[in-house]
């Protein structure tokens, strides 16, 4: 595939400024990160590296000077030989900028396993390079709620992964003895294969065949996972929700992920995306809840109460003698927690009031002789622009 002129990935012209090109990587980079592009991440993953070797010249003014003057000569000895690779990427940490913590954190478990992007410099507890044999991670996702975000909860989830076969301890072998030298490769992994062509040797070495380049052989398979050394269950697990979750928030529970594929390693980890149900009563803003009730008007001019509801329940409001419309009270400490915290927000509740649409003869006459006639004439200009609230 021919090589694309940065710009044209990008999408910006040759006089972008700075926030242009990042702005522009910015956007792209959500629409082609792998996780958001389930049904093809091959291709996503390679839409997105394009993207960032483009981002990684453009955004460095002295590579991109470079590029300018020479195009893709003047920026190929920034790469190695087979060209831009992770570990010329520099601006790792603009993704969180990017891409939000969240999906950040799924982002860079999955490069630091090894997985996706094969490692990022100086990101996850792998680093770069040839990690440690880890299992994948695992997404779920649970629906609470709204209360949860109040009370906390203790949901069951089922979590479907591969973990480690009790009965071989993960390698593979019946009762988990242990395992044999390659007699093929003899331990090393690797056979070679020499061939003569011409005046020239030709050595090649491959991963053997036998043992699939692990240099170790299992004498008798595990009946029960039949040597992989893993199971595919589905695991009940009570996970804790803490009270002050927001809604769309990502716990990370490390290590109850999948198994790591040989069955050393680590695991991978579960990431439990929390979806809040939506309740059409109340809006959040941070730790503070509205919400909205309605009294009727006598209420309103002569005072009484009215049930409102809380997050959790219910409570009684007492509206005082002449409430006005939209007035709104505050109950105390009935908002939402801050996130494992204790201190909880407000719940400010607007009171509306409902003015009878039409009216009978007799009320009429009732209310002109309580308020006066309705003339214009009669009417009191407001004070101030928009009069009082509240
Ligand atoms: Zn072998
Ligand atoms: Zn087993």
């Amino acid at each position: 595939m021919a090589k694309r002129d940065y710009y044209e990935v990008l999408g910006v012209a040759r006089t972008a400024s700075p926030d242009e090109v990042k702005s522009a990587y910015r956007r792209l980079a959500r629409q082609y990160h792998p996780d958001l592009n389930k049904s093809n991440p091959k291709a996503a993953e390679e839409k997105f590296k394009e993207l960032s070797e483009a981002y990684e010249v453009l955004a460095d003014p002295e590579k991109r000077r470079r590029y300018d003057a020479m195009g893709f000569s003047g920026v190929e000895h920034d790469f190695g030989p087979q060209g831009f690779g992770w570990q010329n990427f520099t601006h790792a940490g603009d993704l969180e900028d990017l891409l939000g913590s969240d999906l950040l954190r799924q982002f860079f478990s999955q490069a630091a396993a090894g997985g996706l992007f094969g490692g990022f410099p100086g990101m996850g507890s792998s680093g770069w390079g040839r990690s440690i044999a880890r299992g994948r991670d695992v997404e779920v996702s649970i629906r609470l709620p709204l209360a949860a975000a109040v009370t906390g909860a203790h949901p069951t989830i089922e979590v479907p992964r591969s973990s480690t076969c009790a009965s071989c301890k993960g390698n593979g072998a019946r009762g988990g003895t242990a395992l044999e030298t390659c007699p093929q490769c003899h331990g090393t992994g690797q056979v070679r294969r020499a061939s003569t062509s011409g005046f020239t040797q030709l050595i090649q070495i491959a991963d053997c065949s036998k043992c699939h380049g692990t240099g170790q052989r299992i004498k008798e398979r595990c009946p029960t996972c039949g040597g992989t050394g893993r199971l595919r269950e589905v695991v009940k697990l009570e996970v804790a929700i803490p009270p002050g979750i927001e809604d769309g928030a990502v716990l990370r529970l490390a290590g109850q992920g999948e198994a790591a594929p040989s069955g050393g390693g680590v695991g991978g980890d579960l990431f439990v995306q929390v979806e809040l149900q939506a309740d059409a009563r109340f809006q959040r803003d941070g730790r503070n809840a509205y919400t909205e009730v309605r009294v009727p008007l006598a209420t309103a001019l002569l005072g009484g109460e009215t049930r409102v509801p809380t997050i959790t329940g219910e409570a009684v409001l007492k509206i005082p003698t002449g409430t006005q419309p939209e007035r709104q009270f505050r109950f105390r400490g009935e908002g939402f927690p801050q996130l494992r915290g204790s201190d909880r927000g407000d719940l400010l509740v607007t009171v509306h009031v409902d003015l009878p649409e039409k009216l009978s003869g007799h009320q009429r006459e009732l209310v002109e002789e309580a308020f006066g006639s309705g003339d214009p004439s009669a009417a009191r200009p407001r004070s101030g622009l928009f009069g009082r609230r509240g």
